[in-house]
């Protein structure tokens, strides 16, 4: 997908802070940060949105969940943190290629906003 940012952060046309990589994911500091850490765990195939995943993508979910909990771990997160996805308009999504949040470093609260 040419236009789309995650993509080509992937495909190496854009610059990132890259905290973890493998084959089939990237994890990258958020350039506008909400919290000390803030890492986006990205995977390297475009799909659009959680909504638009299908029952065979259950693995991949749980693989991207994994790298979640190691990016925790190596950022120090000891005391908790907080994951999220947002999809769609009414869930806040403003990039268009499924990523997870890795939030930590303060008290978060709730609800979210
Ligand atoms: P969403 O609102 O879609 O859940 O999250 C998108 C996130 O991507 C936002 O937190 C935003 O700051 C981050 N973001 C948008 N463009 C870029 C970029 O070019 N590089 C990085 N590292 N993060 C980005
Ligand atoms: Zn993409």
């Amino acid at each position: 997908m040419a236009d789309c940012v995650f993509c080509r952060i992937v495909a190496g046309e854009l610059p990132a802070r890259v905290v973890y990589s493998d084959d089939e994911f990237l994890a990258i500091r958020d350039i506008n940060p909400v919290a000390p850490t803030h890492v986006l765990v990205i995977p390297r195939a475009h799909v659009a949105r959680v909504s638009e995943l299908a029952p065979g993508d259950a693995p991949m979910l749980g693989r991207l969940l994994e790298v979640a909990r190691r990016v925790a771990e190596s950022e120090g997160l000891a005391r908790g943190y907080r994951l999220v996805i947002n999809d769609g308009p009414m869930g806040g999504q403003t990039v268009d290629h499924l990523h997870l949040h890795v939030l930590g470093g303060r008290q978060m609260t709730w609800p979210p906003g």
